[in-house]
């Protein structure tokens, strides 16, 4: 369903990803792991063309963009495969909740927009919003603001959500309500590839686990493999550092 070829991304003349190559099938829930500066955030823009690769083949849900010789509106197709949960939420500030939920839907898919209040409405007390639904993100808690970030994913419909560290720029007493919501599209099977430093999230969520160093995927593998019985030296250092 996903699929990546031989990607790389250099920003001039720093070599940021190197000959990326990996899948992710329907519903598998993909944690990637590494030291900082390692090309994650890297990775999961140029997945969504927010960056654009040097070079390689990026595919999601059958739209397969070449970065050497693509057009605009395969880009645009390729956007429509996934959906982004940032660290800092990136909420539109002056519009509230459900506003913010139903915009893609309205934009984007073009759902009336009753219909549209309706499905936001419905994905928002999913989250467990139900009370929130009409304020505006200054009026929310840390947590608060990045469930209604996973909830305008949801309501995206791309294939695949992208997370890059959604629990990091909260104060720890609402990194579990937002884990819990992911914990919960994970048993959904909602396809995601999720940056994070939350290792028991990793072990505990992951179907795959991809650990990261210098532009490189050094080695991938189940939770166990990777966590238990790492194969590579920079693995096994890892790991035990962050364990
Ligand atoms: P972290 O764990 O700290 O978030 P990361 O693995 O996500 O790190 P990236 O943000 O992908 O790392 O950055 C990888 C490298 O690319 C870094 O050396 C960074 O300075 C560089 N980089 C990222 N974005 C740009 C940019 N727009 N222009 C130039 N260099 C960049
Ligand atoms: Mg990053």
């Amino acid at each position: 369903m996903i699929k990546v070829n031989k990607l790389s991304k250099k920003f001039d003349d720093l070599s940021v990803l190197k000959d990326i190559n990996f899948e992710v099938n329907k519903g598998e829930i993909v944690v990637i792991i590494g030291p900082s500066g390692t090309g994650k955030s890297t990775l999961l823009r140029c997945l969504n063309y927010l960056e654009t690769p040097t070079s390689g083949i990026v595919e999601i849900g059958g739209v397969a963009v070449d970065a050497q010789k693509h057009t605009n509106k395969q880009v645009t197709q390729l956007r429509q495969q996934s959906s982004f949960v940032f660290q800092n939420y990136s909420l539109f500030a002056n519009k509230t909740a459900i506003q913010n939920v139903s915009e893609s839907l309205i934009t984007v898919w073009k759902t009336p927009r009753n219909e549209a209040l309706q499905t936001a409405k419905s994905i928002l007390i999913n989250v467990g919003l139900e009370d929130k639904l009409d304020f505006y993100p200054s009026q929310l808690s840390g947590g608060q603001q990045q469930r209604v970030g996973i909830a305008r994913a949801m309501a995206a419909k791309g294939e695949v959500i992208l997370f890059d560290e959604p629990t990091s720029a909260l104060d720890p007493e609402w990194v579990e309500e937002v884990l819990a919501v992911m914990q919960q599209l994970a048993i959904e099977k909602q396809t995601m590839i999720v940056v994070t430093h939350e290792m028991q999230f990793a072990r505990e969520v992951a179907d795959r686990v991809i650990f990261m160093e210098g532009g490189y995927i050094v080695e991938q593998g189940s939770p166990e493999q990777i966590f238990e019985h790492p194969e590579h030296e920079r693995t096994k250092a890892f790991v035990k550092r962050a364990l």
